[in-house]
């Protein structure tokens, strides 16, 4: 991976991509796009990094430490902290009882017609949705630019194995050439002519197996991730 000097507008960067307010007179923090956690050890050498206002940040810690203790839970199929897939889900659930509890009622059991007893989880899609906009709003101005301050169209996630053709199909489609390219200069632009990070999807791989995401500039601006080779999420503006 390479690392690149933005050249996209400039008079962004002075103010908080999620709220406006100018940066250097409020208390600023380095936002990592996407969330750290969602990641694993050893990081990109080259994380996306963008500062933003120290409230915003802070806002956001609640709903991603939830979405981490989620993630790591359904890929491991407990809360068990000895057996957590994710590092960053087992420190969550060793240090706070009160999260475990509350993501293990986001399980639920049932029986099949073949007496098979299978496990599903409901997430507290608030919260979900809450760490999958920031990311994608990160991404949209990291990689364009251009801050994403109007509520989207759609936020939608959903895991890959249950997902039909059809929606994996649409999710997938289109990585074929781009109808309408990103701004010139700017770090996506940079990416697709010059690095070889990109899958057969037309995902930039950030690291194997843990995250990929795509932007797309056709009729607005939208960010879809893989998250774990699990987790879809697609946010369009
Ligand atoms: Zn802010």
């Amino acid at each position: 991976m390479q690392f690149f000097h933005d050249f996209s507008d400039e008079r962004n960067k002075t103010w908080c991509y999620h709220c406006t307010v100018t940066l250097g007179v409020n208390s600023t923090n380095r936002e990592h796009i996407p969330t750290k956690s969602i990641l694993t050890k050893p990081y990109p050498a080259n994380l996306p990094v963008a500062e933003v206002c120290a409230s915003c940040n802070e806002h956001h810690s609640l709903d991603e430490e939830y979405f981490i203790a989620f993630l790591s839970a359904v890929l491991t199929g407990s809360t068990d902290p000895n057996s957590q897939e994710l590092k960053a889900g087992r420190s969550i659930f060793s240090r706070n009882k009160a999260l475990r509890q509350r993501v293990e009622s986001n399980k639920r059991e049932y029986q099949t017609y073949g007496g098979q007893t299978n496990v599903v989880w409901d997430p507290e899609l608030d919260r979900i949705h809450s760490v999958v906009l920031k990311n994608a709003q990160g991404h949209a101005f990291y990689e364009n630019g251009e801050p994403m301050l109007d509520e989207p169209k759609a936020i939608t996630v959903f895991p890959l194995a249950t997902a039909t053709e059809e929606q994996l199909a649409s999710f997938f489609s289109g990585s074929d050439g781009l109808a309408v390219w990103p701004e010139v200069g700017s770090r996506w632009m940079q990416r697709m002519v010059e690095e070889q990070c990109f899958d057969n999807d037309g995902f930039y791989i950030l690291q194997p197996d843990v995250y990929r995401y795509r932007l797309e500039f056709e009729g607005g601006v939208t960010v879809k991730t893989v998250i774990h080779e699990y987790l879809a999420t697609y946010v369009a503006w």
